[in-house]
C-alpha cells in the first residue's frame, strides 16, 4: 500500500553500487514491469524462453492509477487477492442533479502492489532495475535480427523487444509526440485515509471543462481524481477542490498523462503494448483493463514465435492487424470524449438520469465491457473468490509528490 501521509515513501529500487552492469542477449525483452509488461510476461511463463523484464522501479513500487478495473478481470486473471473493494452501483454527480446506475457486471478497485505481485507469481522471466533510454545500435551490426536496447545499465539485445514503457513510447523513433499537443489526457490523484460505499463519478465544469472528477474507495482510503481530457488544463487546484468538498484533505500526489488515442502497434520490429499503443480507453481513461488484455494478445503471438510455430514478422502483422480491428471503438470512444464537454451543463442532469434507465444502462456497459471482454484471458469465472485460475492452472509527498511522472506534477506546480 501507499505510504501513510507525511510518512517518507521507502524506495525498493537499487541504486548506486547495488546496480550492476546488465547486458548481454536475451530472447525477450520486455521493457516496462506494469500491466503491460507483466501480462505478457506471464503469457510466456513455461516456455522455455529466456525472458528478461526491466523498470526503473521494482515490480509494484509505483502505483500508476486508481486501480479500478471490472471484477470478473480479476477474477479470470486469479488476481482476486488483491481486490479491495467492489461496485455494483455508478455514482454520477452533475450541478443539476445526481444518478445512481446500476452496473450490469461490478467494478472493483485493487492494491497496485498486491496485483503486481500476482502477476508477478506467475512468471519465470528474470526482473532487473533499469532505466531504458532507448534504441541502441546492435553491438554486431545489423542484419543479425537483433535489437539492441540502451539501459543505464548496459545495452541489452533480443530478436523479440517489447515497450510496456507508457504513454512516453521510449523505443519509438521520437515523433515529437509530446503534451500538450499530443493526444494526451491529464489524470492526478490523492489518497486520502476513509471509507465510502459509493464508487463516484463528477462531470461538472467547477472542477474541469473537459473531463472528470472520481473518488473510487479502496476499503480505507479514498482515491480522489480529477482528469481532463484537454491536457492544457492544469487539474492540481481542482483535485485538492474535489478532495476538499469530500471533506478531506490531499495527502500523495500522483499523476500521469494519459493517451486517449491509438499509436502503432509496431515500429521497426519493436512491438508497443499498453499506454506506449495508445490501449487505454478514450472517455472513460480506463487503461489497466486494455494494458492486460493487449499484453495478453501480444504474449500469446511473441509465445508461438518462441516455441518456433512462426517467425516475428508474423507476429508483428497478427498482433498489429488485432490492435488496428479495435481502432473503430476507440474512435467512436473519443468522439463522445469530444461530444460531452459540449453539450450545455443544464442538459446534463437530466440527460445523465435518462441515461440511468436499465436497458440503456446493461446495453452501453455490456458494449464497453466487450472492448477488452474478460473471456479473453481464459479460464472461467464463477464470482467465487475461489475460483481462480493462473495461466499454468488454465493449461496445464505533496511537496515531493509519490508519483512516477514527476513532470507532470510539477507542470501543475507550474
Ligand atoms: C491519476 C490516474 C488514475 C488512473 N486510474 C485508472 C483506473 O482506475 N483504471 C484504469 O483502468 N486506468 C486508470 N488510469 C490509466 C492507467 O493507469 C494506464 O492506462 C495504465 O497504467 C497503463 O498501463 P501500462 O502497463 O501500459 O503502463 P504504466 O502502468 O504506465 O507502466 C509503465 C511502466 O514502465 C516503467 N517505465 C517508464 N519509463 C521507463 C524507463 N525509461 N525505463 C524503465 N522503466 C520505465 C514505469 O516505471 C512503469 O512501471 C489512470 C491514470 C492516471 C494518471
Amino acid at each position: 500500500m501507499m505510504a501513510e501521509s507525511g510518512a517518507m515513501p521507502v524506495r525498493a529500487t537499487k541504486r548506486g553500487d547495488e546496480r550492476t552492469p546488465l547486458d548481454g542477449e536475451r530472447d525477450v525483452l520486455i521493457c516496462g514491469a506494469s500491466f503491460a509488461g507483466l501480462a505478457i510476461a506471464r503469457e510466456l511463463a513455461g516456455s522455455g524462453a529466456d525472458v528478461l523484464i526491466v523498470d526503473r522501479y521494482e515490480i509494484g513500487e509505483r502505483q500508476t492509477s486508481a486501480c479500478g478495473i471490472p471484477t470478473e478481470w480479476l477474477g479470470r486473471l486469479g488476481l482476486m487477492d488483491a481486490e479491495r473493494q467492489r461496485f455494483d452501483t455508478l455514482v454520477m454527480h452533475t450541478p443539476h442533479g445526481d444518478a445512481r446506475y446500476r452496473l450490469p457486471w461490478t467494478f472493483s478497485t485493487f492494491d497496485y502492489r498486491e496485483l503486481c505481485q500476482l502477476l508477478w507469481r506467475d512468471c519465470d522471466a528474470t526482473f532487473e532495475t533499469a532505466k531504458v533510454n532507448g534504441r541502441a545500435a546492435p553491438a554486431n551490426g545489423n542484419g543479425n535480427g537483433k535489437i539492441s536496447v540502451e539501459t543505464d545499465r548496459g545495452v541489452i539485445s533480443a530478436p523479440l523487444v517489447v515497450d510496456a514503457l507508457g504513454w512516453r513510447r521510449v523505443l519509438a523513433s521520437g515523433d515529437g509526440y509530446q503534451p500538450p499537443d499530443a493526444p494526451l489526457s491529464r489524470g492526478l490523484e490523492v489518497h486520502p485515509g476513509g471509507e465510502s460505499d459509493d464508487l463516484e463519478i463528477w462531470i461538472d465544469r467547477k472542477y474541469v471543462p473537459a473531463g472528470y472528477g472520481w473518488s473510487f474507495p479502496a476499503r480505507d482510503e479514498l482515491r480522489i481524481g480529477i482528469g481532463s481530457f484537454d491536457p492544457r488544463f492544469h487539474v492540481k487546484d481542482t483535485t485538492v477542490e474535489l478532495t476538499q468538498d469530500l471533506g478531506k484533505e490531499p495527502n500523495e500526489y500522483q499523476g500521469n498523462w494519459i493517451p486517449h488515442k491509438l499509436r502503432r502497434a509496431t515500429e521497426g520490429s519493436v512491438f508497443f503494448v499498453g499506454d506506449s499503443a495508445g490501449h487505454c480507453l478514450p472517455l472513460s481513461a480506463e487503461g489497466i483493463r486494455t494494458a492486460l488484455y493487449f499484453g495478453i494478445a501480444l504474449g500469446r503471438e511473441l509465445r508461438s514465435v518462441v516455441e518456433g510455430r512462426q517467425g516475428r514478422a508474423e507476429a508483428e502483422a497478427t498482433y498489429a492487424s488485432f490492435h488496428d480491428s479495435h481502432e473503430w471503438k476507440f474512435k467512436w470512444m473519443l468522439r463522445v470524449q469530444k461530444l460531452i464537454p459540449r453539450v450545455p451543463p443544464r442538459i446534463l442532469g437530466p440527460l445523465i438520469r435518462l441515461m440511468g434507465a436499465k436497458r440503456f444502462i446493461d446495453w452501453s456497459f455490456e458494449h464497453y465491457l466487450q472492448i477488452a471482454p474478460p473471456e479473453y484471458a481464459g479460464s472461467k469465472w464463477t464470482g467465487s473468490a475461489d475460483d481462480q485460475h493462473g495461466p499454468d492452472q488454465q493449461q496445464g509527498d505533496p511537496d515531493e509528490p509519490l508519483g512516477r511522472e514527476r513532470d507532470l506534477v510539477e507542470a501543475e506546480q507550474a
